[in-house]
């Protein structure tokens, strides 16, 4: 890597910190606006993950004036980071004008990619357009008729990232439901870490977006990768200590609910292809409002509605985001859906009555 190169890395790492801890600061001195919005630019994908449910394979690319719009929305709105997310969002053909236009408001920019289509260029000019943060999951070391989202086919590209990339990188590994070989999450974490990318680890959901109890082994895996984690942000930051942010991960790799405050629909967005609101990519349907009609009222409500999946919620981003309030402001108001107990017991009754 050339030194000039190596000198914008450090100065692109410095800003973004620093920008990071300002809207994190910002964060905690207002409650009124939204912190993070995944924002869905396209919803087809060039892969078919058998567990995803966040895809299709014909729909067309969002037109790029009504990305443009609801980038300008959410701005207006005090949002602090838009995430690009999909379906695949590089087939997207004006992903770089809308990352720059997420810029250009003062927003942090990250990404959410599969991976498949990056390339020396193609980081390049991620790096032209200032994104900030870019996440790509792996589900396996080789492909299988679950995932093709796998080391092997994508080890070049991380390869690529850790020499041309100027924004952070991060791989993010998952254990549980579906996956054959729990231990491949390890193998993914190592090589990570190994190129100098930070690493996180995942655990599978339902359809719902909830908890499904992890077995002896992936259990075993998950911590070791926590240990591992934890080593990599010490290198990353140079602290004296690898700070926790992941206590509710530890209920759910337990099995048990976890206590917390989901502020979906006011601190945390989903914006689908259609450009409605959403709780998060699990919960779609609710409140279901256009984003140019959501109003600051709308953000307030929300954040006050109890949300009856939140016990076994595994969606970890929400959560992440939720530790900047989860001290402060009970939930007052109910939760517009049944809470999951309640439809289990519906439907045993149903079952009984039958
Ligand atoms: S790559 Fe991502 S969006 Fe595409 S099918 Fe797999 S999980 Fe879904
Ligand atoms: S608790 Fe919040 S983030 Fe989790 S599934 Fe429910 S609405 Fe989504």
């Amino acid at each position: 890597m050339t030194r000039s190169k190596q000198f914008r890395r450090k100065r692109a790492a410095l800003e973004r910190r620093l920008r990071t801890w300002w809207k994190v600061g910002r964060g905690l001195l207002s409650t009124r606006h939204p912190l993070l919005v995944h924002l869905i630019p396209m919803r087809r994908c060039n892969l078919s993950c058998t567990y995803c449910n966040e895809y299709d394979d014909f729909s067309a690319p969002v037109p790029t004036a009504e990305m443009f719009r609801r980038v300008d929305r959410l701005a207006g709105l005090g949002t602090s980071v838009i995430t690009i997310s999909g379906g695949e969002p590089t087939l997207h053909p004006d992903l770089d004008e809308i990352i720059a236009r997420i810029r250009q408001h003062g927003m942090i920019a990250g990404l959410i990619t599969n991976g498949y289509l990056l390339t020396p260029e193609r980081i390049e000019r991620l790096n032209r357009a200032g994104l900030e943060y870019l996440q790509i999951s792996i589900d396996n070391v080789t492909p299988d008729e679950v995932s093709k989202k796998s080391l092997k086919v994508l080890d070049r590209k991380l390869q690529w990232l850790a020499e041309h990339a100027e924004f952070h990188v991060n791989i993010n590994s998952v254990v549980g439901g579906g996956i054959r070989t729990p231990e491949d999450a390890l193998v993914i974490a190592r090589r990570s870490l190994e190129l100098g990318l930070t690493s996180s680890v995942g655990i599978i959901h339902d359809g719902g977006g909830q908890l499904r109890p992890l077995g002896p082994v992936e259990q075993k895996v998950y911590r070791e990768i926590k240990a591992l984690q934890r080593q990599g942000l010490f290198r990353l930051h140079g602290l004296g200590f690898a700070p926790r942010l992941d206590h509710f991960q530890e209920d759910i790799a337990n099995g048990h609910p976890h206590e917390w405050r989901c502020r979906a629909g006011a601190r945390y967005l989903y914006i689908c292809e259609d450009g409605l609101v959403h709780y998060c990519s699990q919960q779609r349907g609710y409140p279901g409002i256009p984003l140019e009609q959501y109003t600051p009222g709308d953000l307030r409500r929300e954040y006050f509605t109890q949300k009856g999946c939140a016990p076994n919620c595994t969606i970890s981003c929400v959560q992440q985001i939720a530790m900047v309030d989860n001290w402060r402001h009970p939930q007052t108001l109910p939760s517009p859906r049944p809470q999951p107990d309640h439809l289990a017991q519906l439907q045993t009754t149903m079952r009984e009555e039958s």
